[in-house]
């Protein structure tokens, strides 16, 4: 029996997780679920985005499926999902990237980089402190060198050490995780990597990287798989793990039932190779082919598909193999 929290949060959130807690509960109908209000418009209704019962809540559970947060640029509002992931210690973001001929794994640092949260503003100036330290540099090292262990044992280093020194310390303790796992490494500056990343996607096995450079990385390798609605991600923690797709509440289509909610259900298939159900996570993936093969999609990926529509037609695949 697992506990688990839904969290749709803001915007696209409210429409692509319901997709996703019907695909997950064909697998587990016994779990526990609990769905939960956060994030921008809990904000606006009740002064407080995340209340410290719902993080509690959020602390106590096995698995959290979450959908996207709204964060405005607003110094009075305080990103939550950043939040989250720091009181969780969700240290790990996984990232997959799969397509015909390649197949990458993004393992981005999670809880300091630039996101640390260390900021303030002077009479002139603003700063933001990007903190590397060992331990967050090694835990995460490790985690990808064990990943790249399981693959084709090959890790690259997204990095920007010829300019920062936070970054040098970085790529020093990930070489030295990689040689101790005995994989080969790579290290690549990020701007480039970006790039090659784009034109030649099956070079790459995994790839790790500092916390904004691997939330830019992955948005940006959306394209190879036909945009922000596709890609999934793990927030992997000591004892727990919450899944959320890589894009954000986006207000431009929100409310009219157009959002791909493959993102989502991909979290499903995440979460249950999470849970050790590989055979469970290959089957959501093969329906969502097979629903992808019909010609049914959503507007993104130039069809007229609504979320409901795709979702019930992923429903109707599992329940028929
Ligand atoms: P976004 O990912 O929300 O949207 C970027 C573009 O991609 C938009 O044109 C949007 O319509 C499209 N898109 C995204 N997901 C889609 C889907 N499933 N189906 C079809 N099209 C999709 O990024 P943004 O516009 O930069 O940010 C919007 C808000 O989301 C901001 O407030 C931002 O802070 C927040 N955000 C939250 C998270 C998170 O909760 N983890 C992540 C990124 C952005």
């Amino acid at each position: 029996m697992k506990k688990v929290i839904i969290a749709p949060g803001d915007g696209i959130g409210q429409e692509v997780i319901p997709c996703a807690v019907d695909v997950l509960k064909i697998f587990h109908p016994e779990w526990e679920y609990q769905p939960v209000y956060l994030g921008y418009e809990c904000w606006k209704r009740t002064g407080d985005a995340l209340s410290s019962r719902t993080l509690d809540l959020l602390k106590k559970a096995d698995l959290i499926l979450f959908g996207a947060i709204t964060t405005p640029p607003d110094p009075a509002y305080h990103s939550i999902v950043l939040r989250i992931r720091k009181e969780l210690d969700l240290y790990a973001n996984l990232r997959p990237v799969v397509g015909d001929g390649f197949d990458i794994l993004i393992v981005r640092e999670n809880t300091e980089g630039l996101y640390s949260g260390i900021e303030w503003q002077e009479k002139d100036r603003a700063c933001t402190l990007r903190l590397v330290t060992e331990a967050g540099s090694r835990r995460i090292a490790k985690i990808a060198s064990h990943c790249a262990n399981r693959r084709r044992r090959h890790l690259t280093i997204g990095n920007k050490a010829n300019v920062l020194r936070s970054d040098s310390y970085f790529l020093k303790i990930s070489i030295e995780e990689a040689e101790k796992a005995g994989i080969s490494v790579d290290k690549k500056y990020i701007d480039s990597l970006v790039l090659d990343v784009l034109q030649h996607p099956a070079r790459y096995d995994v790839i790790v990287t500092t916390n904004m450079f691997g939330d830019i990385l992955s948005d940006a390798a959306a394209y190879l798989e036909g945009g922000l609605g596709m890609l999934p991600s793990a927030n992997i923690g000591h004892h727990q793990a919450l899944f959320e797709p890589v894009h954000g509440s986006a207000p431009d289509i929100a409310g009219k039932g157009i959002a791909n909610p493959v993102a989502a259900i991909r979290c499903v298939s995440l979460l249950l190779k999470y849970a050790g159900e590989r055979p469970n996570a290959l089957k959501v993936e093969e329906a969502i082919q097979k629903t992808l093969a019909e010609g049914i999609r959503t507007p993104d990926l130039g069809g007229r598909a609504t979320t409901a529509d795709f979702g019930k037609a992923v429903v109707s695949h599992l329940l028929k193999d």
